[in-house]
């Protein structure tokens, strides 16, 4: 499918009891801080998404590029459906193999740190397998860091670079968020529902495609031009607002109350 003109995205409709909900975190449903330790829901926010999953049956799952263990602590106590780290951990369905870190990325993890050295600012996140370098903090190290992992990549076998918003992550090849949401609509609660999937960056465009091509809604937090996404909300407070109306009877939907 060809990318949506984003002068031709809307709002989302109101979600119905048919629907399954898949909620990118960072950037979807939290503001980014300067280092990924520093997030927080906003004020209310966890009542609403309570409420929601109630109303959807259970169906709202979070899939983001975070280990399961991180999105427990953001989101204590609520232990929701989730795909970590792009789907290579998943909570509710099989998890997708994912390849065995080798000495090659020793090595480029040993070149971040240099690099990390000589740009203060430049965070490596260590996920256990995979690694994200972040540069939100240091702007004009992110070609220095692109770069870097661009020549690395090649050695590192199974293994594919996930650009994203001030990050470049190396993640397992057979991993995206696209897979995770197809792995997680054919397991109950989801299965047979219609998947919605919120998100805000490239990563999310797995995401995107993957309810897309299921009958489902893909929803762009932000903007920008090369996106499948159909629809759109401008910014995580949207996204927000856009949960809690959901969470009272639509216009359409009166079963749903
Ligand atoms: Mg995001």
């Amino acid at each position: 499918m060809a990318a949506v003109s984003p002068q031709r995205r809307v709002m989302p409709p109101h979600l119905d009891a048919g629907c399954a909900l898949f909620l990118d975190v960072d950037g979807t449903l939290l503001d980014f801080a300067p280092t990924p330790d520093e997030v927080a829901l906003p004020e209310g926010a966890l009542p609403v998404i309570t409420r929601l999953s109630e109303l959807l049956g259970g169906a709202l799952a979070l899939v983001s590029g975070r280990p399961l263990h991180e999105l427990d602590r953001v989101f204590a106590p609520l232990q929701l459906p989730a795909a970590g780290l792009h789907g290579q951990e998943l909570r509710g369905a099989p998890a997708m193999a994912a390849a065995a870190p080798s000495q090659a990325m020793q090595t480029l993890r040993a070149a971040a740190v240099r690099l990390a050295q000589q740009h203060p600012g430049v965070v490596i996140e260590d996920k256990g397998g995979n690694i994200a370098l972040h540069w939100r903090k240091a702007p004009e190290a992110g070609a220095h860091v692109t770069a870097l992992a661009q020549a690395h990549i090649g050695q590192l076998a199974g293994y594919r670079l996930q650009p994203g918003d001030h990050v470049v992550e190396v993640v397992p090849a057979n991993v995206d968020k696209g897979r995770a949401v197809q792995a997680l609509m054919r397991q109950a609660p989801f299965a047979g529902r219609r998947p919605v999937f919120v998100g805000d960056d490239l990563t999310d465009e797995y995401g995107f495609t993957a309810a897309n091509a299921l009958g489902g809604w893909s929803v762009l937090v932000g903007q920008r031009t090369n996106s499948h996404a159909i629809y759109h909300l401008p910014d995580t407070g949207a996204v927000h607002d856009w949960l809690r109306r959901n969470t009272e009877p639509g216009p359409t939907n009166t079963e749903y109350a």
